[in-house]
This record gives structure tokens, sequence and C-alpha cells, in this order.
């Protein structure tokens, strides 16, 4: 397989006559498996919405998203349904934990999505949430909150994770350990990560950085050498 998405003249409009704006205006791109994709670009650029359409939460009004091969813009409701709970996980900016359900439980409460879940105890391990498994979200720092979602999006083993602003609540040292887990789970699992971000660290660390403007593509630099987080200049 050589590109997990092909984007083609992807193309939304929200609102109509005097309200109405053109997000999308024909996006083109793809993208390899495994790679570490970041999608930058100032605010109201069409970032989230481009994020949401590649996970099946919003739909285009022209254009083609390719996934494996098969087209989700053409997908009915139950197709893109399933598409979303088996293929992709999302990790947002505000965490969105349950909070009456401890860290573990929030994350079990997402493996039932799978056939074929994580283990729990592994997930812990690399999520370095181990000693805080029994804790409720409120009893957590908002950097360990932002791993339980990690986890949430991780334990039905979707080869994708979609991430809109991961960091964006978070100060310096907890974004600098979210790169490290992003990095970590990227190496470990092999898992294809879509991050939006304003985090300057994070597009260092990428294969492939998308820029977007006035609804169009403006940078897309492929290929570029992973630069490790070790090798940050933090
Ligand atoms: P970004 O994530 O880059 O900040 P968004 O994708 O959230 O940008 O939004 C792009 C533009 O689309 C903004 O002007 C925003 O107001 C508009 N927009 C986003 N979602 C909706 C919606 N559901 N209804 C109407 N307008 C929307
Ligand atoms: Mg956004």
């Amino acid at each position: 397989m050589k590109h997990l998405y092909k984007v083609k003249n992807l193309k939304k409009t929200f609102g109509r006559g005097e309200g109405k704006t053109d997000v999308l205006k024909g996006i083109d791109f793809k993208i390899r498996k495994g790679e570490i994709v970041t999608i930058l670009g100032p605010s109201g650029s069409g970032k989230s919405t481009l994020l949401h359409i590649l996970g099946g939460l919003d739909t285009a009004d022209d254009g083609t998203v390719f996934y494996k091969g098969r087209d989700i813009t053409v997908m009915n409701k139950k197709e893109r349904m399933l598409y979303r709970r088996n293929e992709v996980g999302f990790v947002f900016q505000f965490y969105n934990l349950l909070g009456d359900l401890t860290a573990k439980e929030n994350i079990e409460s997402c493996a039932y999505l799978s056939g074929d879940p994580m283990d729990l105890e592994e997930i812990m391990e690399t999520l370095e949430l181990s000693e805080h498994q029994n804790k409720f979200p409120r009893q957590l720092s908002g950097g360990q909150q932002q791993r339980v979602a990690f986890g949430r999006a991780l334990v039905k083993k979707s080869g994708v994770l979609l991430c809109d602003e991961p960091t964006g609540a978070l100060d310096y040292k907890r974004a600098k350990e979210i790169l490290l887990l992003l990095e970590r789970i990227n190496r470990t699992y092999g898992t294809t990560l879509i991050i939006v971000t304003h985090n300057e660290n994070i597009k260092d660390m990428a294969h492939h950085v998308i820029k977007l403007r006035d609804g169009v593509i403006a940078e897309d630099y492929k290929n570029r050498e992973l630069k490790r987080a070790k090798d940050i200049n933090w």
C-alpha cells in the first residue's frame, strides 16, 4: 500500500448567501502509512474542518478522500460510522474524558469498539499512567488527562490518530511530554499521526508538513528526515 490517504480537489463551504465561507477550495495531498504529518495554518484556515473530514466526522462538498483505496466521501452513514470506529482515533485539545470513570476505565470503555483491543497494561505503561490508573480525571494534571485521551484513541488499535491541537491547552513541559509520547506511539506501533498544531517542535518532528492558507495548500513538504525528540533544541 503506497498511500494511506489520497485527497483530491477537496472542497468545503459553510453557510450560504452573505454568510458563506469557502473554507477548503480544492485541496490535494497524499499521506503515506506510518508518517507523522503536521497540518499548519493560521486560525480559521480550515485545519479542524480538514481533520474532521479525514476522520469521517464531517462530509465534504466536493472532491474525494481515498483511504486504503476506498473513497470515504461516498460512504453511507453506516459505512462512515464503521470507518470512524474501526480505522481512526481522535485526540482533541480538551481531552474529552468521562468524569465519572477512572483513567483506566476511560480507556477500557473504548476497548470494546475493537474486536482486538490492545492490552490495557501495556497501554498504561506506554502512556506512563500505571500509577494513576485509578484516579479520576479531576485528580490528574492536564498532561496526564491528555495521555488518557491518547489511550482512548489507541486502545482500539486504529492505524491512524487524528490529533487536533493536542498540546494547545498545555504548558511547555506538558507539551514536551505529549511530543515524546507521539514519537513513541509512532515508533512502537507504526501509527500514522496526523496532527493539527501550532507547536514548532512537533512541526520539527514531522516527516510531512502541510500548510493551509486561504483555503488552499500553501506548502507541502514531504519525506522530511524525522527529527528525534532528543535532538530538538528545547
Ligand atoms: P482552524 O481549525 O484552522 O482554526 P476551522 O476549520 O475550525 O479552522 O474553521 C475554518 C472556518 O470555517 C472558520 O471561518 C470557521 O468559522 C468556519 N466554520 C467551521 N466550522 C463551521 C460550522 N460548523 N459552521 C459554520 N462555519 C464553520
Ligand atoms: Mg481548529
